[in-house]
């Protein structure tokens, strides 16, 4: 019933973003409300040798003009985009257009060849806007995982007994050669996922010969906590890769799937393996990915980590809270990416 409430509520959202995505004032409007725009009130004279210097600049509507006017000082005539200071400063799509493709079609996993068709714009274009917000989404993603690891202890209720817990694997994602349907090249994933959470981590870590026990081990020491008192406690497969973990100060319970078959108790690796094949199910990866290409691999699989976590709640916010983050720590903008 909840589920059903939601899905309605956010068909009702995307008819609203639909609709204000034909007039550029309440987009304006929008924009501002998601802090993505600045207010009118940030546009000041900054001629020093004005006597309105530091002091209000009025809006003149100019149709003519993009966005409909712009920003001036009454006494030096001096002017000011709206967009001044914002993401979409660098660029010159209509702010319509650029909503439309972040807030609607992006945001709703639209393809790009759709959302090339839903918008007009060119192909060239609508692959800058997508590789914009993945690479925003990519970086916000990396911060979390850098600030916030795995299995920290202030993160819950643990003792000795119950200690913070997650399960590691490995799994394969393949290039599909498009006209022969075959695989064409592949690339590991390493991923850890917290049990009792949604908190996960998923790093490319390229090919066969880099599942070593030192690249395994450099993944837990930036991603998971290890807890002196409490230890967190980490279930894998039987691979020789994970073999270090008890060195770095872990207790590492390594499980032989083929000896001991499908079990639903704790001595399991299924909720990360679920994770995998949840991602799977998300991520588009054989759409014009190089896969020569480590980091594009990891910004792709960055983007289907996030769909995933943010399945439950409102994608358009969280999307437009990045966007913002972006810009103020990183001058993350369209055209300096
Ligand atoms: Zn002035």
């Amino acid at each position: 019933m909840q589920k059903a409430v939601e899905a309605q509520n956010r068909l009702i959202e995307q008819d609203r973003i639909i609709l204000i995505s034909h007039d550029t004032a309440e987009v304006i409007q929008e924009l501002r409300s998601l802090q993505l725009l600045n207010s009118p009130e940030f546009f000041e004279c900054t001629n020093m040798e004005c006597l309105n210097f530091e002091g209000n600049m009025n809006f003149i509507s100019d149709q003519s003009k993009a966005d409909g006017g712009r920003f001036r000082c009454h006494v030096c005539l001096q002017t000011k985009t709206l967009r001044k200071f914002s993401i979409f400063e660098g660029s010159k799509l209509p702010l319509v257009t650029l909503y439309r493709l972040i807030f609607h079609c992006f945001a709703n996993g639209m393809s790009q060849a759709q959302a090339e068709l839903q918008t007009g714009i060119s192909h060239v274009t609508v692959r800058q806007i997508y590789k914009f917000c993945k690479k925003s989404i990519s970086v916000d993603i990396q911060r979390e995982y850098r600030e916030n690891k795995l299995c920290e202890l202030e993160n819950g209720n643990y003792t000795a007994q119950n200690p913070p817990t997650c399960e590691a694997d490995e799994t394969l994602i393949s290039h599909l050669n498009q006209i022969e349907n075959k695989s064409q090249s592949q690339v590991w994933l390493l991923g850890a996922r917290q049990r009792g959470t949604d908190q996960v981590v998923v790093e490319v870590i390229g090919n066969a010969s880099m599942k070593t026990i030192v690249r395994i081990n450099q993944f837990f020491t930036l991603y998971v906590a290890t807890n002196r008192n409490i230890r967190t406690l980490v279930y894998t497969d039987s691979a020789q890769c994970y073999n270090g973990l008890r060195n770095i100060g872990f207790t590492h319970v390594s499980i032989n799937k083929k000896r001991e078959g499908f079990t639903d108790g704790p001595r399991t690796t299924n909720r990360i393996e679920s994770l995998w094949s949840e991602l799977k199910s998300i991520g588009r990866f054989d759409s014009g990915l190089n896969f020569n290409n480590l980091d594009d691999v990891q910004i792709a699989v960055d983007e289907v980590v996030f769909r995933w976590k943010s399945k439950r709640d409102d994608l358009y916010q969280l999307l437009s809270e990045i966007l913002e983050t972006n810009y103020y720590l990183h001058n993350l903008s369209i055209n300096n990416q």
